[in-house]
C-alpha cells in the first residue's frame, strides 16, 4: 500500500483526561492526543467527526461535541450501542484509544453569523450541535438562540451542565420535552415537535439545524417546511455506517454523494436532490 495511502488510516493515540457521565448510556470523553506537539497543532470544526478505535473492538465515527475554540482537548460523547461503545464505557482517565481525522463536511458557521438560530435534537443528537453552540457562543453570536431538545426520560436528559449554562444566558431558550414523565417531573411531555409548534420563529431571519432519530428528522424537517423555512436554512446531519471515512470505500453512500466526505452535514436543499429515507414519509 502506498505511504500516503498507509498514512489516511493511520489513528493517533489519545489519552482520557476525564469522563463526564452525561445519563446511564451516554458518557462524553475528554482526551488529549499523546503526542503534545500534535494535540498543540489539532485542529476541527464543528460538525466534524473522528474514527474512534479500541483494540479488538472495530471503529465507529464519532461527532466532536467540543468547541474548537477551546484547545488542547478534544470531547466525545458517546451513546452504548455496540461493541466498541461498549468498550469505550468500560475506560478510565488515563487509558487509551485511537483517533483519526477529523474527517467529514462541517457545519456551515459563517452563515449562522447575524441569524438567529434554532437548534433541535434528540437524545445524542446533541453532540455535534453542542460543538455549535458552544462555538457561537464563544464567539459572541448575539441573535436569539433557541434549543429544543427531547429525551426520553427525565433520566435520559444528556448534557445537562451544557443546557444549565446555556439557559443562563440572556439570548438563548433551552426547552426540554420528554417522551415518558418520572415522578417529580413537572416539564413538558411529549415529541420534539410539540415544542417547535409553541415556539415564535423569523423562518426568513432562522437557521435550523437538527440531529437526532430520523423519525425525528423527518417530523421536524416537514414541520418547518410548513412554517416557511426555505430548503437551504435548513441543515442537519446524516448517520450511515461506514468503513474508511475518506470517501474510498463508499459504504456509506447516498446515492452518488458520501456522507463521510460530502456531509455528514447537508442542508435540505441538497438532500432533496437525494433519495434518503429520512424524507421518506
Ligand atoms: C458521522 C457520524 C457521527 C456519529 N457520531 C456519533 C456520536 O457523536 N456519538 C455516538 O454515540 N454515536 C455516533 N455515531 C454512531 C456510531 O458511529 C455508531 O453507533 C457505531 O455503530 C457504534 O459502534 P459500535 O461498535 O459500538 O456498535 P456496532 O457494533 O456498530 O452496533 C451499533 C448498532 O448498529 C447496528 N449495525 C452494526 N453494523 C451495521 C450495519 N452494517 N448496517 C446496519 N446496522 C448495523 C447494530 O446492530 C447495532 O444496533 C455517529 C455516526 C456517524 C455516521
Amino acid at each position: 500500500m502506498p505511504s500516503q495511502l498507509l498514512e489516511l488510516y493511520l489513528p493517533k493515540a489519545a489519552e482520557i483526561q476525564e469522563v463526564i457521565e452525561e445519563n446511564s448510556q451516554i458518557k462524553t470523553f475528554v482526551l488529549a492526543f499523546v503526542d503534545p506537539e500534535y494535540n498543540d497543532g489539532f485542529s476541527y470544526e464543528p460538525g466534524q467527526f473522528l474514527m474512534v478505535s479500541v483494540p479488538h473492538c472495530g471503529e465507529a465515527p464519532i461527532s466532536i461535541s467540543s468547541t474548537p475554540v477551546n484547545r488542547g482537548t478534544v470531547h466525545l460523547s458517546v451513546r452504548r450501542a455496540g461493541k466498541l461503545t461498549e468498550a469505550m464505557h468500560d475506560m478510565h482517565k488515563g487509558d487509551v484509544l485511537a483517533l483519526r481525522g477529523p474527517y467529514g463536511r462541517p457545519f456551515p458557521m459563517a452563515s449562522l453569523v447575524g441569524r438567529d438560530l434554532l437548534f433541535v435534537a434528540g437524545g445524542i443528537g446533541l453532540a455535534p450541535l453542542r460543538s455549535v453552540i458552544n462555538t457561537c457562543l464563544a464567539t459572541g453570536h448575539e441573535r436569539s438562540i433557541t434549543i429544543l431538545y427531547g429525551s426520553r426520560t427525565p433520566s435520559d436528559i444528556a448534557f445537562k451542565a451544557d443546557l444549565q449554562a446555556w439557559g443562563q444566558r440572556d439570548n438563548v431558550s433551552c426547552q426540554l420535552t420528554v417522551d415518558r414523565a418520572e415522578p417529580g417531573w413537572d416539564g413538558a411531555v411529549g415529541l420534539v415537535t410539540a415544542l417547535l409548534g409553541h415556539c415564535t420563529l423569523a423562518p426568513h431571519e432562522t437557521k435550523a439545524l437538527l440531529c437526532g432519530p430520523p423519525m425525528m428528522i423527518r417530523a421536524v424537517l416537514g414541520q418547518l417546511a410548513d412554517r416557511g423555512f426555505a430548503d437551504q436554512d435548513i441543515i442537519t446531519t446524516m448517520e450511515r455506517h461506514m468503513k474508511c471515512a475518506v470517501g474510498i470505500c463508499r459504504h456509506c453512500h447516498m446515492d452518488d454523494k458520501l456522507v463521510c466526505k460530502d456531509g455528514p452535514v447537508f442542508t435540505l436543499e441538497e438532500l432533496k436532490q437525494l433519495n434518503v429515507m429520512e424524507l421518506q414519509g
